[in-house]
């Protein structure tokens, strides 16, 4: 049985010494009972204290690793079924698969590679590539090694390639798919002679248990499985029994990251969305396309945003398409996407502008209303403390359609400021900027 957070503190050396990342033995304890860290983080305890924690401290899905020259993907290490309940932490590993035997291989991987886009702040990248190996797959990695230095999936059941492939990425951790029952020895062997992470794959849960348990007791531990399935609908059954049944019924032998293949169905976009939603650590797509990627990207950013702590952008005054001081004042809150639907609607429209953002603690501009968070008290604060009448010549602010019913409050808080209402939607900024504020 589980351990509680105390018991577990018992255990510890109950020194404090930080070693391991957190403040106390007891803030660790809690991480470990909530099944978030691993117990190798602390070094200190002991052989007998190890072996009472061993089922405390694995989590119920194993962290798997995939490293290359830097950078790195995780997966596993999930405690919940439904982001709701606490958060999912390792995002999918979005994976983009080529061909060993492409002439144009090097230039395919350079251009997946260097892709980056931008939502609301934050830098979007691809996270590896698989590589088929239809020809030489030694050769392939070399080529792939010049255009990338992300984790590689390495899907051949030919050992003697693997062997020199995996042999040339020495210092990395790459996955080997596929082992099933009958080929699995030779490529667990592989896997633990190179230190790489082993894809398993049979056709039902019971035979995948049993093999993960074999390739386990030919001494590899990391493991990915391949639930296989004939269609989407199979393989979301399936993803959710394994989920299931390795969090709520602590079963070892499918507490691993799944791996998906969203290529082999007919909508590969659906199939990848659902995928990433139900619970793949691994996503492969069959090519590199921006128009897929893209909303795939967005879409695991958002099943992996701890829903307790939104997105936020720092609260302070911003300059749009550099403004003047007679340049309008606008007002929203820091809830990021709330702040980039005004920014970009704005930027895009070229008025200069100064738009304040307050500190609504990561919530739009009706919600944080409705709690407290967006009222005439808070947007004076902001005013004054980002001394934002110091950088204009027109005591004007524009509030938000949606709180309409703060401008009179707010008037009294701010003696001597004319409050516009402008618009409900980001949308309609720019024609209420050009319009009604002129
Ligand atoms: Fe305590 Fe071990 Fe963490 Fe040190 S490393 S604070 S002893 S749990």
């Amino acid at each position: 049985m589980a351990l509680s957070g105390i018991q577990i503190y018992k255990l510890l050396p109950q020194t404090n010494c930080k070693e391991c990342s957190f403040p106390t033995c007891l803030a660790f304890a809690m991480k470990l009972a909530a099944k978030q860290v691993e117990l190798s983080a602390c070094p200190y305890v002991s052989d007998a204290s190890k072996q009472q924690l061993a089922e405390s401290a694995a989590p119920p899905i194993r962290l798997i690793t995939l490293k290359a020259n830097g950078t790195e993907v995780k997966a596993g290490n999930e405690v919940v079924m439904f982001r709701h309940e606490k958060s999912f932490y390792n995002k999918t590993g979005l994976f983009i698969r080529v061909k060993a035997s492409d002439p144009d291989l090097a230039n395919k991987v350079a251009t997946a590679d260097a892709y980056k886009v931008n939502y609301v702040g934050m830098d979007f990248t691809i996270d590896g590539f698989a590589v088929e190996a239809d020809g030489d797959l030694t050769a392939a990695v070399k080529t792939i090694r010049t255009a990338t230095k992300r984790p590689l999936i390495l899907m051949t059941k030919d050992a003697a390639q693997l062997d020199s492939s995996l042999s040339l990425l020495a210092g990395e951790s790459a996955l080997i798919y596929v082992a099933e029952s009958s080929d699995y020895e030779p490529l667990a062997d592989l896997a633990k002679k190179h230190k790489a992470a082993l894809v398993v794959k049979e056709d039902s849960l019971d035979a995948l248990a049993d093999l993960t348990q074999k390739v386990q007791a030919k001494g590899v531990e990391d493991m990915v499985l391949d639930l296989g399935g004939k269609n989407m609908s199979e393989w979301l059954s399936r993803s959710t029994q394994v989920r299931k049944l390795a969090i709520k019924s602590n079963l070892r032998a499918l507490g691993y990251p799944v791996i998906a293949f969203p290529c082999d169905a007919k909508d590969e976009g659906v199939a990848a969305a659902q995928a990433i939603a139900k619970y793949a650590g691994f996503v492969v797509l069959s090519e590199f396309k921006p128009e897929l990627l893209y909303p795939l990207l967005v879409l695991r950013e958002n099943i992996y945003t701890d829903p307790q702590k939104p997105i936020q952008v720092q609260p302070g005054i911003y300059e749009i398409n550099s403004p003047k001081p007679e340049s309008p004042v606008l007002v929203t809150t820091n809830f990021s996407i709330t702040y980039f639907s005004v920014a970009n609607e704005v930027e895009g429209s070229g008025l200069p502008a100064w738009l304040v953002v307050t500190d609504a603690e990561g919530m739009s501009v009706l919600t944080a209303w409705a709690a407290g968070k967006f009222d005439a008290e808070r947007i004076a604060k902001a005013i004054k403390s980002f001394d934002v009448a110091s950088k204009i010549s027109k005591k004007q602010i524009v509030l938000p359609g949606h709180v309409a019913v703060l401008s009179g409050e707010l008037e009294e808080e701010l003696p001597g400021w004319d409050i516009r209402v402008g618009p409900r939607e980001a949308v309609d900024l720019p024609a209420f900027m050009k319009q009604a504020l002129n």
